[in-house]
């Protein structure tokens, strides 16, 4: 295996639901450490771009791969799914909406991964939950129950629990849509922080200022094609595409 291998490679992925094509052929490469941000206007596919990569979605074209291997393989029955239990183990997720264990406390919705899928010690999965929870800034949450969070913080809890499956990428799809104006910043800087650590993300986002920050690299998403893509300062500054521009005034 080459260093220089992609982390995330997406190559000609269709996807259809009925008669409507949604992805209609997508190429996209991340490396390792890498962060991209995809931004577009709502139905243009980001979501479910997102969800083929760690096959929540089936895709009817093309091949998604991790870190060199195939997630989308041509295998049948318990063979695929132990494959594909074993590469979403690999892919952390963070939804618009927590979706949190609301009858766990803080520790136990992030301790349950690695003990169950893991078959970590609780003790270990503990003290990996705890040094989670010190990262997010949530150490004194550590038993309460999800209803007793702010969105803000549900949101972070959501960000622990998939870093303790030590993931080589994180997918965030509009992580921070569904939370009140201020308490998007304390969920970016988690995202900051994580960018400082060189894990590697693709993020779905509205959020044209942070992506222009945290992205190495942004794509634009039009009718499930990919319209333009490149570093933000370019992208931001000076798109080449008349699609890219209209979008982008909306924004400003
Ligand atoms: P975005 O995340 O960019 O808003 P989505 O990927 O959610 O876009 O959706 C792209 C298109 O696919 C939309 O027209 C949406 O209605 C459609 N779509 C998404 N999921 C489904 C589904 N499960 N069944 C039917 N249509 C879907
Ligand atoms: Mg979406």
């Amino acid at each position: 295996m080459s260093l220089r291998q992609p982390m995330v490679e997406v190559r000609g992925a269709r996807k259809s639901f009925g008669a409507v094509e949604v992805l209609k052929g997508i190429d996209l490469s991340v490396e390792r450490g890498q962060i991209v941000a995809i931004i577009g206007p709502s139905g243009s596919g980001k979501s479910t771009l997102l969800r083929s990569i760690n096959h929540l979605e089936n895709l009817n074209g093309g091949e998604v791969w991790l870190d060199g291997l195939q997630v989308n393989q041509p295998l049948r029955g318990q063979a695929f799914e132990r494959h594909i239990n074993k590469v979403r183990q690999q892919m952390g997720m963070v939804f618009q909406h927590f979706n949190l264990f609301p009858h766990l406390t803080v520790i136990e919705n992030i301790t349950m991964g690695p003990v169950i899928l893991r078959g970590m010690a609780k003790a270990e999965a503990r003290g990996l939950a705890r040094g989670l929870l010190s990262k997010v800034g949530l150490s004194d949450k550590i038993d309460t129950y999800p209803s007793r969070l702010s969105g803000g913080q549900k949101q972070r809890v959501a960000i622990a629990r998939a870093l303790a499956m030590q993931p080589k990428v994180m997918l965030f799809d509009e992580a921070t849509s569904a939370l009140d104006p201020e308490l998007v910043d304390e969920v970016n800087a988690v995202m900051k922080q994580l960018a400082a650590e060189h894990m590697t993300m693709l993020i779905v986002t509205h959020e044209m200022r942070f992506a222009g920050e945290v992205a190495d690299r942004v794509l634009f998403m039009d009718g499930g094609v990919v319209v333009e893509e490149g570093p933000p300062g370019d992208m931001f500054r000076a798109p080449q595409k008349e699609r890219t521009r209209s979008f982008l005034k909306k924004f400003l």
